[in-house]
């Protein structure tokens, strides 16, 4: 499975890389605001799942969801925000993301997140 992590902060997404190693056949991408996120999509895409911050420069992960949503409605993403963003997130699942994991998370949960996104989205679990 190939998923790929955005993220600004290199410790979010070395945490996020904890959390998936405990699941088997994982093969790990990262891009560190949308417009890295577009190109590695380019690139090395399609994705199976993407982890997608809120709060990045350059372009934010709204944006890049936005933009993804325009030709690929299938792939999983899911939107990893703060507790501010938290009242938002209703308009990220109105652009297309199927989940989405506040912060701060345990590890579990976030696994647990990740499951049952690809568990919705038919990719198995
Ligand atoms: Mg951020």
């Amino acid at each position: 499975m190939k998923i790929l992590l955005i993220d600004d902060s290199r410790t979010m997404r070395n945490i996020q890389k904890k959390v998936l190693s405990a699941m088997d056949n994982v093969e790990i991408s990262e891009a560190a605001d949308g417009l890295e996120a577009l190109a590695a999509v380019g690139e090395q895409g399609p994705f199976d799942l993407m982890l997608v911050d809120w709060n990045m420069p350059n372009m934010d992960g709204f944006t890049f969801v936005t933009k993804i949503r325009e030709n690929d409605k299938t792939t999983p993403m899911i939107m990893v925000t703060t507790e501010a963003e938290k009242s938002r997130v209703l308009e990220a699942l109105k652009a297309g993301v199927n989940n989405y994991a506040v912060k701060p998370f345990t590890p579990d949960a976030l696994l647990e997140k990740i499951r049952q996104t690809l568990e919705k989205a038919g990719a198995g679990g």
